[in-house]
Formats: structure tokens, sequence, C-alpha cells
């Protein structure tokens, strides 16, 4: 199990804090869950003969939203706002954060339980509600654990899919005092009967919100567990972050997106719970926090905007190649997988996560499985476009003295001809060291360095021309 509490400032690709389950046994579990989630979401989308229909039509109604983002705001604002909802806007993490610290002082906050919501991990909402003294609790399962462990979701839908069943009972042993168990019905037992508790101290809730429908101001949190609606509706004070990008225009667009998103994320076709929530609860306080924090960089670059159509569903996460033998730590902050690649550059910044859409293999695999169309590999090799022309601080002088040798190189074919030749011998003579210096001794650690093989094309055709030429 790993136990590393995992606090990171910024999304540099797999390097020693960042690695995480480049560690013994965990990319095992953790390939073989995301391949099964992978499995049962092809089987249930494949059962469905007009599915590439809804994929389509999610695709045009998050185009139009988010072409549409300024007055759908407005409009979603003016709707929950009617009905009693106090809306707040965040232009960033910080703004956000501050707000729901003066919603809690205003309101003698000593405990908060959080349904599971990636916009308030962007915003590192427990650190700072801890920071304030106010004792923060995630309910979600899955978060649940993490937590418990000091660990980050190495997933944005399965929070603990590292985990076996083994490592959360041992967990709950010592952190929580229980008899150790690896049924999963008893370890939802014991989670269930501690976090009952919170729900009932609670002095607020904090959720996220996945679809936010603008023509009736309605926020909208999908979820199995029964946690989100306990969060929300069990203390007098409701605080929903919503990302700018989660408008919908109308309620009539939601049933595609209920169909897409469990379907896609779970492998289920519906979750279980679906709440709308269009305003407080008599006696009770709703605010909602509209965050930007990046999302405006994305909307800025016509070539990246369809990033802003994602639905948090998972899918493209469990199917990446890169991502099954990583891990979701690797990739340095909230958003794994390919999901992550295209969106942390933008919400963080090129220059802190610029290394980020190089970690893909191109497969597109990604986005065959993407319930609302975003071309992921397009976007990578745009982000990569970027990279490599804004100035970066991943732009090493090692990468630009290593890209300058492969430009003489391939400015003649004598010297190309040296060099490979050089290359060659060169890796057949490491084969035979005990070790390799730097990132390539990182990669050989766990790999067998291949053989180049050959003959090469030059020498091929050299032998063959005659077959081939008049
Ligand atoms: S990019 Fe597509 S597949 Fe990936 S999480 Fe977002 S909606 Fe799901």
């Amino acid at each position: 199990m790993y136990t590393q509490p995992i606090h990171l400032d910024g999304a540099e690709f797999l390097t020693e804090k960042t690695k995480g389950l480049a560690e013994p046994a965990a990319p095992g579990s953790l390939g073989v869950n995301a391949e099964r989630s992978s499995k049962s979401n092809r089987a249930v989308t494949d059962s469905v003969p007009y599915f590439q229909d809804w994929r389509e039509a999610a695709h045009q109604v998050k185009r139009y939203a988010i072409a549409n983002l300024d007055k759908l705001l407005v409009e979603f604002e003016r709707n929950i706002s009617a009905r009693g909802a106090v809306v707040l806007w965040a232009k960033d993490a910080a703004e956000a954060n501050e707000h729901v610290l003066r919603i809690a002082r205003e309101h003698n906050v000593k405990s908060v339980v959080k349904a599971k919501s990636m916009v308030t991990e962007e915003m590192e909402l427990n650190r700072v509600l801890e920071t304030a003294g106010i004792r923060a609790v995630e309910t979600d399962l899955g978060e649940y654990i993490v937590q418990l462990a000091g660990q980050r979701p190495v997933h944005i839908v399965t929070p603990a899919i590292h985990m076996s069943a083994a490592d959360v009972g041992r967990l709950f042993a010592e952190k929580l005092g229980e008899p150790m168990t690896e049924e999963h019905t008893k370890l939802a037992d014991i989670a269930r009967r501690h976090l009952r508790e919170e729900y009932l101290q609670a002095d607020m809730g904090v959720s996220g919100c996945n679809f936010a429908v603008a023509r009736t101001g309605t926020a909208v949190v999908i979820e199995n567990e029964g946690n989100a609606g306990l969060s929300t509706a069990t203390p007098p004070v409701h605080v929903a972050v919503v990302g700018i990008e989660k408008m919908l225009p109308r309620l009539e667009d939601l049933p595609l997106f209920l169909n897409l998103l469990p379907r896609s994320g779970t492998g289920q076709k519906l979750t279980s719970y679906t709440h709308l929530i269009h305003g407080p609860a008599p006696g009770r306080k709703l605010y909602v926090i509209i965050i930007d924090n990046g999302r405006s960089n994305v909307l800025c670059d016509p070539a990246a905007r369809a990033a802003l159509y994602c639905i948090r569903c998972g899918a493209c996460i469990n199917n990446c190649p890169v991502y099954r033998h990583v891990g979701g730590w690797a990739y340095g902050w909230v958003y794994p997988g390919p999901i992550g690649s295209i969106l942390t550059p933008h919400l963080l910044g090129m220059k802190q996560a610029g290394e980020l859409p190089f970690a893909s293999s191109l497969c597109g695999a990604c986005s065959e499985v993407c319930p609302v169309k975003i071309d992921i590999p397009h976007q990578l090799v745009h982000l990569r476009h970027r990279a490599v022309n804004e100035p970066s601080p991943m732009r090493s002088w090692t990468e630009r003295l290593t890209w300058s040798v492969w430009a003489w190189m391939m400015a003649g074919p004598m010297r190309y001809r040296l060099t490979m030749t050089g290359l060659r011998i060169g890796v057949r003579l490491s084969r035979f060291l005990p070790w390799h210096p730097g990132k390539l001794g990182a990669w050989t650690r766990g790999r067998e360095l291949p053989e180049v093989p050959g003959p090469d094309f030059r020498h091929w055709w050299k032998r063959n021309k005659n077959k081939y030429e008049p």
C-alpha cells in the first residue's frame, strides 16, 4: 500500500515526487482495474445501437453551450438566484477558497462533509479548510479511503482504483480501529457507520456539480452511494462549486448526458441517484460558486476549446495505455490520463505543465471512447506544438542540445550514416552495462533496452532496388 502523502506543486510528468505508482505491485492492480472498467464500459456502450448518435448529439450540445457560455452563465445565475441561492463568482482557486472560508465564518462552521468534486481538488479545499481549523471529511467511499491514507485520488471517477480490498482493510484497521477484513460489504459497512456520524455533525456540505442547466437554474449532481445527497441535504448550509464549463442550455438536454456519463464512466445504464437542485430547501442556505480557474484560457484557444466539453466520465483514462502503467499521480495534478494531458497545461499554464501532452502514444483509444467526441490526439499535437514554441523551463539545455545534434545529423547523408552506425554500436554495447545514466537509466530499470533492428532501410534498398527499379 502507498501511504506517502502527495503534495504536488506542479504537473511535471513522472518525477521522483509524482511517480507514485511506478512502485511494485500497484501498476498490476491499477492496470487490471482500469481494463475491467473499460471492458464493462465497452459492453454497455456497444449494446446501444444509437450510441454513436448520442455522442454526436452531446458533442453538438456542448459545442453550443461553450460557444454561448457568456449568456448561459448569466441565465443560470438569474434563475437559481430567483429561488434563493446566493451566486458568487471566482476567477481562480484562491478567490473560490476565500468565498468558502467567508461562508464558513458567517455560519460558524466547524466541520464539513464533502461529496466528490474534482474542482474542489483543484482548489485544494480540504487543506485550506483544515488550515482554517475546519474539519473536512470526504464522503465518497473512494475519496474517503484516499483521504484516510493521506493520498491524492489516482482517478477522477474511482479515486482508490489502485488499492486492493486488503489494502483498504488494513487502512481501516489502522486509522479507524476496526477489525481487519477483506470483505467488500463489511468494508462498505464500516465506512457507512463512520460517515453517518459525520453527516449528522456537519455544519456545512460541499459538492461539485456535474451539469448546470441555464434555463431552469438547476445544479445537477449524480452519484451512486447516496453520500452526495446526504452531504448536500443534511447540513444547514450547502456550497456547490461549479466550473464554468458545466453549463447545459435546457433541461431537455440533460437526459442525453445522464445516459452517456454513467455508461462511459462505470458501465452503468444510469447512476443510482440524480439530484436536481433548484434552490435551497426551506430554512437552509445554498451558495453556488461559479469558478473559472483557467478555463477561460481554454476558451481563448480555438484549437483547444473542445477540451471544455469534457463531462469527467474517466473513459479516456481507463483506456489509456500510459495511464495504466504509471497511474494518476504521475500526471502531477488533479486530472490524470488523456484529459489531464490536455486540460492541465491550460489550467496551470504551459510553463508548469507543458510536458504532459508528451505523455501519450497518440494511439487514439481515448477519443474513440470519449462520449462527447473530443479529438484528444489532435489536442495533444496542438499542445505539443505550443510546448516547443513557447518559452518553457522544460526546454532544458540538454533538450536544446539534443535537437541541435539531431538537426546537424539530418542535414546530410554522410552525417546521418555516421550517426546511425555510431548509435547502433552504442546501443549494442550499452546492453552489457550494469546501469545506465539519467533518464535512460530510469527507463531501463524496469525494461530491456531493445536491439536496434536491422538491416536498416538504406541497406535493404541497396540490396533490393533492382527488383523495384525498371
Ligand atoms: S475527455 Fe471525454 S472520455 Fe475523457 S473524461 Fe472527458 S468526457 Fe470522459
